[in-house]
């Protein structure tokens, strides 16, 4: 399963604030003036705003991407001798289930 997220290039962002101002669901404005975005999926009813303001940003810093979500770990549990269920770690040699 795939989610689209918003990043930041903190190398190329230069501060500029546009990208607060054109998707402010997602994205606030620290004291200097660069962007704090909150690492939630996009939803889809924002994914045209923060298109734009990627395509806003005049030093290409804003990003949208796409991200493979891992399936939910499964997790083992043996039965001990007193019939209580308990985790049982993977050995470093196991291969995953
Ligand atoms: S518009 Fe671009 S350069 Fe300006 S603060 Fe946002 S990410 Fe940084």
């Amino acid at each position: 399963m795939t989610s689209r997220h918003v990043r930041v290039n903190p190398i190329a962002c230069e501060a500029h604030g546009m990208c607060a101002e054109l998707l402010p669901e997602m994205i606030e404005l620290d004291e200097w003036g660069y962007p704090i975005v909150d690492g939630k999926a996009l939803a889809p009813a924002l994914a045209a705003h923060a298109e734009r303001a990627a395509a806003a940003c005049p030093t290409f810093a804003l990003l949208v991407d796409r991200r493979q979500t891992p399936p939910p770990a499964r997790e083992r549990t043996d039965t001990g001798a007193q019939g209580v269920r308990r985790r049982v770690p993977r050995r470093p040699h196991e291969p995953r289930a």
